[in-house]
């Protein structure tokens, strides 16, 4: 199975070749792993989606432009997955730090406790001896995609079969997933082990592992299918959303980052773009290293964006090896104003940060414009996801979609 390429182009190929199937069919045959020689029944594009090559509110608008609203739904209600754990983890950034100091201790424990460190890498390089487990844990290196179903049997294998610490199971797919996303991943995997819907985990069986890989695998007799969910302090309330920032003006200098590569579009009120640069940062993911998956589609995709804006923009275009680096290319456009997309809670934003203060000591500002979408949805994902469900129609609505 081979990714579509990371540019804007092959995934809006990859989306009309799909909407076909995002109806009725869709609802029916998602849950089915047919291996990696036949993803007909997903779109593939969460790597797309992950980075803006394409926007939530695109796969949305494909899918109701060739479907009825209920032949539709279920995709629909997925791509509203991704926008709620986004919303969620945007409004509980602790969760967030709190699972990055877990990962630094969870590794540094692998140095030091033989065998923990024995039982990580019999997982990571697939030597289990759980055929299916195994299986997926190559596929993912190989490949940078699991499905979805699959997702779910592998961290809940991972964290309730082999009970490993589960946030060494999400940073090994974090680092190797091409549309590995700080919000979708973490919070899946905390949803899996039962600390999302606190109680509530997802185990993973082997008639249903059997029934949805078509008889590919069956692991019967292999899996703990009695483990109680795992229990942590829950998280505190939501915050209030960070505020997002105003339409700049005059002339700018237009950062294109991993989190959004599609810059062309943001709103930039009357500003006029002098200079576009590009960066990434995906070895920021984890304190081990990161997939070459992951690494090319992200480098792949900031070049396609950056080449994008600047030729909308008229403005010439440089790629940046490091953040380190932005600001001084910042000063350099002559522009007192740097913009960027609204990089949400993650290594992106980490470094934006950090930006921001080596901006400010050259006496420019950042200003990091959040799309509509986002303003839309977040404000709904402080609870439960059918919270946001039942507003899925009035969010479209003011998109213009009659649902
Ligand atoms: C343990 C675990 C970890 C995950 N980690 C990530 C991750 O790092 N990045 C990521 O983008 N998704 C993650 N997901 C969600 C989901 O598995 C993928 O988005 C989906 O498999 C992508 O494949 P697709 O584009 O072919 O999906 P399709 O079935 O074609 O879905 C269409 C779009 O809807 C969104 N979507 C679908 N299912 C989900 C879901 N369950 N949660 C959130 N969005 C969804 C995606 O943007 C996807 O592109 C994870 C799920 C689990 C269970």
């Amino acid at each position: 199975m081979t990714l579509p390429a990371p540019t804007r182009a092959a995934a809006l190929a990859r989306l009309e070749a799909f909407a076909p199937a995002m109806g009725r069919a869709y609802a029916a045959t998602r849950n089915h792993d047919r291996g990696p020689g036949d993803r007909s029944n997903v779109s593939l594009l969460s790597p797309h989606v992950r980075h803006r090559l394409v926007t939530e509110e695109e796969l949305v608008a494909a899918a109701l432009a060739r479907h009825a609203p209920a032949a539709c739904a279920k995709f629909v209600e997925e791509v509203f997955w991704r926008s709620y754990w986004k919303g969620w983890l945007e409004q509980r950034p602790s969760v967030w730090t709190a699972y990055r100091a877990r990962v630094a201790e969870a590794v540094a424990g692998l140095r030091t406790e033989g065998g923990l460190r024995r039982a990580y890498e019999d997982a990571v390089s697939g030597r289990t001896g759980i055929a299916c487990f195994d299986s997926w844990a190559r596929e993912l290196v190989e490949t940078g995609y699991l499905h979805n179903h699959t997702r779910m049997w592998f961290a809940s294998i991972w964290t309730f079969t082999l009970r490993l610490p589960w946030v060494l199971g999400a940073d090994f797919t974090y680092r190797h997933f091409a549309d590995g996303d700080p919000a979708s991943n973490t919070l899946s995997w905390r949803w899996v082990a039962g600390l999302h819907t606190r109680g509530k985990h997802y185990l993973a069986r082997a008639a249903n592992i059997a029934e949805y890989t078509g008889g590919r695998f069956d692991p019967r007799g292999e899996l703990d299918e009695h483990a109680p969910p795992l229990e942590e302090e829950p998280p505190g309330p939501a915050l209030p959303l960070p505020p997002s920032d105003p339409a700049p003006e005059g002339e700018v200098a237009l950062l294109v980052t991993e989190e959004d590569c599609l810059a062309e579009t943001l709103l930039l009120g009357r500003a006029r773009v002098v200079a576009v640069a590009a960066v990434t940062c995906t070895a920021a993911r984890s304190p081990l290293p990161v997939g070459s998956v992951p690494e090319r589609f992200a480098e792949g995709a900031v070049e396609d964006g950056c080449a994008r804006a600047a030729a909308a923009f008229g403005a010439p275009a440089e790629r940046l090896e490091r953040f380190d680096a932005v600001a001084d290319w910042a000063a350099a456009s002559g522009a007192r104003t740097l913009v960027t997309a609204y990089a949400p809670v993650g290594p992106v934003a980490e470094a934006l940060d950090r930006v921001e203060q080596a901006l400010a000591a050259r006496g420019i500002r950042l200003l990091r414009v959040r799309r509509a979408w986002d303003d839309a949805v977040w404000p709904h994902a402080t609870r439960g996801f059918f919270q946001l469900k039942d507003r899925i129609p009035a969010i479209l609505r003011t998109f213009g979609r009659a649902v």
